[in-house]
């Protein structure tokens, strides 16, 4: 296992033409940690693969160090990374049988043949193997060979990193979760640094310690689930993480006052920003709808059952917002005005454009 450290990186597929927006990546600068298990999440085109496949070696960025252990690897190959790769689509060979693909990693490293077939057991319990072992790989379901390639990146204990590029995608979806729920006990179990490319935010908060997210070539911010739920620290953060995303908010921020037309919020936070016309971000979790006066006038657009939730939407003086209800909680046709908990609100600055809004 390695901490990894990524330093100015920066990768164009076209470096020659010089202009900015060519960078697939722009100045990544982060220490992923030893042992720790990553999701890449962004949305397409924003440079997951590209990043993953500079950590693997696949790729040698336009400008930037990539450190395992604080050893300079940005030039050495794959092979020489000692890292172990899942990608999108089954890798498996075809003659052999399901228990010799997996066993192929340790075997190619010469180890003793007792730890191989005790080793093979166990990632074959966790992938759902067993009953397969014996069976030639050439023939079986795109699932099972999936499972197969999943095997065998988890198979070795001694590497520096297991990379996942969307391993997920050709699975059936009811298989999804346990698979997930396989990988992040093998992960607890070894403690391999991981890093999982995926655009799926289910799948990011589910199997991460901690979620990488980017946007347009950068890295806008690394946290744990939760801290990206409750402390979105870049608006764009708040709107792609969260179904619906954040409720946005036109405001003047005059100290902690924050002017909404004629009302006004009080702020509890010191976010960092200067006064002026800022963007007030709050999850559909922490508005409450209310009958209570003291409330912000809302009129209600209508009403989605999303099973734990309703989704009431609402027009709040001129911008639309969503409003996460319980299960069970009447809607009274009284209840028009909502109540923002002082303690869920971001500000940020509005400088930024929010993808397909
Ligand atoms: P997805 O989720 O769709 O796989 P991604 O976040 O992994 O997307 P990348 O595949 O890293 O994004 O692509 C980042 C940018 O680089 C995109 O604009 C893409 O079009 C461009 N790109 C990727 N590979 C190449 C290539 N081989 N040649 C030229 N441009 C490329």
């Amino acid at each position: 296992m390695a901490a990894i450290t990524l330093q100015n990186l920066a990768h164009s597929y076209n470096p020659d033409s010089g202009a900015d927006a060519d960078y697939a990546l722009k100045e990544v600068n982060h220490v992923w940690e030893d042992g720790k298990a990553y999701a890449l999440l962004g949305p397409s085109g924003c440079g997951k693969t590209t990043l993953l496949n500079i950590i693997s070696g696949l790729l040698t960025p336009t400008r930037g160090q990539v450190l395992f252990d604080g050893q300079d690897v940005t030039e050495a190959s794959t092979a020489d990374r000692n890292i172990a790769q899942v990608f999108q689509f089954p890798v498996v060979y075809d003659t052999m049988t399901v228990g010799e693909n997996l066993a192929f990693p340790l075997r190619n490293r010469g180890m003793d043949k007792a730890l191989i077939s005790e080793r093979v057991q166990r990632i074959a319990e966790m992938t759902g193997l067993e009953a397969d072992l014996h069976k030639r790989a050439r023939g079986l379901t795109t699932d099972l060979k999936q499972k197969i390639s999943l095997g065998r990146g988890m198979v070795r204990e001694d590497v520096n990193a297991i990379l996942f590029d969307e391993p997920l995608t050709v699975i059936d979806p009811h298989l999804k979760w346990e698979l997930r729920t396989q990988l992040k006990s093998l992960h607890q179990e070894f403690g391999h640094t991981m890093i999982y490319v995926t655009h799926d935010q289910t799948e990011a908060l589910t199997f991460a310690e901690k979620v990488v997210v980017m946007k347009d070539g950068l890295v806008l911010q690394i946290g744990t689930p939760q801290e990206l739920f409750e402390r979105p620290a870049h608006a764009f953060v708040g709107y792609f993480i969260g179904s619906p995303g954040m409720n946005f908010l036109p405001v003047t921020v005059e100290g902690n006052s924050a002017r909404l037309k004629d009302a006004a919020v009080t702020l509890t936070d010191d976010y960092g920003t200067p006064d002026g016309d800022l963007r007030l971000g709050i999850r559909p979790e922490f508005v409450r709808l209310t009958r209570q006066a003291d409330g912000l006038p809302v009129t209600i657009n209508h009403v989605q059952d999303a099973g734990r939730h309703k989704f009431v939407n609402a027009t709040l003086f001129d911008s639309e917002i969503n409003i996460a209800v319980d299960e069970g909680s009447q809607i009274g046709p009284d209840m028009t005005r909502v109540i923002l908990d002082p303690e869920k609100i971001s500000i940020f600055r509005d400088d930024w454009r929010l993808d397909g809004r």
